[in-house]
Parts: C-alpha cells; sequence; structure tokens
C-alpha cells in the first residue's frame, strides 16, 4: 500500500487547502474521461484524498492506522499475511509495524418505541444511552498528565518478539506479539488515574433522535458518528436505531393505510347522517350514506400515515359497526313494530348466503345433482 501523502505528492505537514489543490490537479488530469487505462491511479488518488481531507482519519492514518483511515480490528495483526511471514520468516513487503492503540468505536444499536402519531407525522424522540467519551483528563493520550507513552523495551517498538523453536526440519524462527506490549511496541508507565489508560470513559447521554415521519416497525436509521469514542480516543462508531410502533388503542396500521371501527346507532345507519370521530388530524366528520351496512368501509383520503419516501399520505379507513338497539321501551317498540310491518317485515324471512356461489349455494347444488 502505498502512502497516501507520496501518493498526493504533499508533505506530511500539508495543509486541508494544500491537500485539496493537490488532489484537484490529480483529479484533473487523472480523470477516466480525460486518461482512460488510468483507472486505478486515480482510485489510489481518490481514496488517498478521502483519508487525508477527513481530519479523523487523517490523524489516525497519521497514528498509524489502517490505510483506509481507520483503525478497526483488521487493522492489528493476525492478518493472512502476517500467517505468511510467520511461516516463511517474512521477506518481501513493506513491515507493517505494530497496530496503533487507537482505534475506532464499536456501531450500537438500539431499539426505539415510538407512538403511532410520530411514525404519521415525524418528530423527535429523547432517549438515554450509556456509551464511551473522551477522557478528559488524557484527552486520549491514555497517559497521567506529564508523563507519555514510552518505547517498548523489550521489542524496542516492534510489537513483535522472536522465538526460536526446534522442529523435526531444525530451527525455526517465529515472530510473535510482545507480551510486554500486547504488541502494540509502546508501554504506558502512568496509565490515566480517570480512565486506566484506555483514553475514553463511560458516561450516559441524552440524544436527541429526529424520526422521519413515515417510519415503521423494524426500520432502522443511522446516527454517523455517536456511538462510542474508540480505545485511546479513537473515532466513535455509529449508532443504528431500530424503530418499534406503539399499538395504538383506536387505530391499526396497514401499510401506510390507519384502520379503526366505529359504531353507528342503527337509526343513523338507515336515515345517513354525519358524525364527529376524533383522528390524528383532530375532529373529523364521517359522512354515513343513508341505508349504510355493518362492515362497510368509509374512506378518508390522505389521512392515513405520511408516506417514508415521497410524497402525500395513506388513507384513514373506517369500518362501520351498526348497533341493535335494546332495552326498548314500550313506546319505542310500538314504532319499530309499526316499522316493521309498513315494510313487510312483521313475519321476517331469512335469506342466506350473501352471493351466488357462496357456500349455501354450492351445497345445493351438489345434493340437487346427485
Ligand atoms: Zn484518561
Ligand atoms: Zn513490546
Amino acid at each position: 500500500m502505498s502512502d497516501h501523502y507520496e501518493t498526493l505528492g504533499v508533505s506530511r505537514d500539508a495543509t486541508a487547502d494544500e491537500i485539496k489543490k493537490a488532489y484537484r490537479k490529480l483529479a484533473r488530469k487523472l480523470h477516466p474521461d480525460v486518461s482512460p487505462g488510468k483507472e486505478d491511479e486515480f482510485k489510489r488518488v481518490s481514496h488517498a484524498y478521502d483519508v487525508l481531507s477527513d481530519p479523523e482519519k487523517r490523524r489516525n492514518y497519521d497514528l498509524g492506522g489502517s490505510a483506509n483511515g481507520t483503525a478497526g480490528p483488521g487493522a492489528g495483526f493476525g492478518g493472512f499475511s502476517d500467517l505468511f511471514e510467520t511461516f516463511f520468516g517474512g521477506g518481501g513487503g513493506a513491515p507493517s509495524g505494530p497496530p496503533s492503540r487507537t482505534q475506532r468505536g464499536q456501531d450500537a444499536l438500539l431499539h426505539v418505541r415510538i407512538p403511532l402519531r410520530t411514525a404519521v407525522f415525524g418528530g423527535t424522540e429523547k432517549v438515554t444511552v450509556e456509551t464511551a467519551v473522551l477522557c478528559e483528563t488524557c484527552r486520549g493520550e491514555c497517559t497521567e498528565p506529564g508523563t507519555s507513552i514510552e518505547t517498548c523495551p523489550l521489542c524496542h517498538g516492534t510489537g513483535q518478539v522472536q522465538r526460536v523453536a526446534r522442529t523435526l526440519l531444525g530451527q525455526m524462527v517465529t515472530n510473535a506479539p510482545c507480551n510486554h506490549c500486547q504488541g502494540f511496541g509502546t508501554v504506558i508507565p502512568s496509565p490515566c488515574h480517570s480512565c486506566q489508560g484506555e483514553g475514553r470513559v463511560r458516561q450516559r447521554r441524552e440524544l436527541s433522535i429526529r424520526i422521519p415521519a413515515g417510519v415503521d416497525s423494524g426500520n432502522r436509521i443511522r446516527l454517523s458518528g455517536q456511538g462510542e469514542v474508540g480505545m485511546a480516543g479513537g473515532p466513535p462508531g455509529d449508532i443504528y436505531v431500530e424503530f418499534d410502533i406503539e399499538p395504538h388503542e383506536v387505530f391499526s396500521r396497514k401499510g401506510d393505510d390507519l384502520h379503526c371501527t366505529v359504531t353507528v346507532p342503527m337509526t343513523a345507519a338507515a336515515l345517513g347522517a354525519s358524525m364527529p370521530i376524533e383522528t390524528f388530524d383532530g375532529e373529523q366528520a364521517l359522512d354515513i350514506e343513508a341505508g349504510a351496512q355493518s362492515g362497510e368501509t368509509i374512506v378518508l383520503p390522505g389521512l392515513g400515515v405520511t408516506h417514508l419516501r415521497g410524497q402525500g399520505r395513506g388513507d384513514l379507513k373506517v369500518r362501520l359497526q351498526v348497533a341493535t338497539p335494546g332495552k326498548l321501551d314500550g313506546k319505542q317498540r310500538e314504532l319499530l313494530e309499526k316499522l316493521a310491518e309498513l315494510r313487510g317485515e312483521a313475519v321476517p324471512q331469512a335469506s342466506m348466503g350473501n352471493t351466488a356461489r357462496g357456500p349455501f349455494s354450492r351445497l345445493r347444488e351438489r345434493f340437487a345433482g346427485r
């Protein structure tokens, strides 16, 4: 892996402006539209700029993190090439040096339960997380103020010690991580008392999460850089927030539509009426047509959940349930009996099955056919 500074042709103490200028000059020259066949070089330049233009990544790179500018688990030893060199005594390839103490913080997954209303309109939710933040005492240096990190006296900063083993094939020299410094090549004689030399401390922190309208249970968002600070003041990880929508006592959600059931008196269903109902958009008029049946659905367009990507909202679908009047007094009973008589329903006729090919009609056909 070539050095990012060399790739851009700048000195190691180049300013952000110098880096930007150097990159622009090279990018213009190497852009695939201008110089076909130089894609690899273009990619290398872009990657170098990506690392060096980000102060955090650059700092990490300067401290000996990986070429990606992060010092994740892959930056340590134990990679394939190290294994190869262990067996064959190295040779070829630039020495990689000991791994950096500075590591990127872990990502974390947070489950957040939100009310249905927040899913409909979006909003913010405050949550408390326990996470690691930069140690104020040592500012991530890991050492007690006034002291400093020292080169490991055992491995002289290489992080590796050689072991000679006798095998059937003769003597074999292997490299192993230095136990004295855990392979870092450096030791901390006086670890910071606040963080015990970790460069970070645990802290409870309140996060305000902006919730986009339309989210559903299982949806995730990423809060970039809001996770724990890494070892030795390494860059923070990310927090992923997974939403869980609380069940609502009136409304249920199917896709971006909201569903609810409204009970209406039999007289209102028969005569038609306009009834106020409570929705997330305040009181709305539910217009019931004369002769409405139990189980019928009235659609209130645009009163559902906001579409997560794009414009507009789902609908509110109101299912009617017609309540048959009970506990009739004498006068009411008389009126209903009169109505039944007028409608020729004094001796009611049952009608069974509601479609021509319902279960009953099929049954009838089968008996008739035999
Ligand atoms: Zn500290
Ligand atoms: Zn050592």
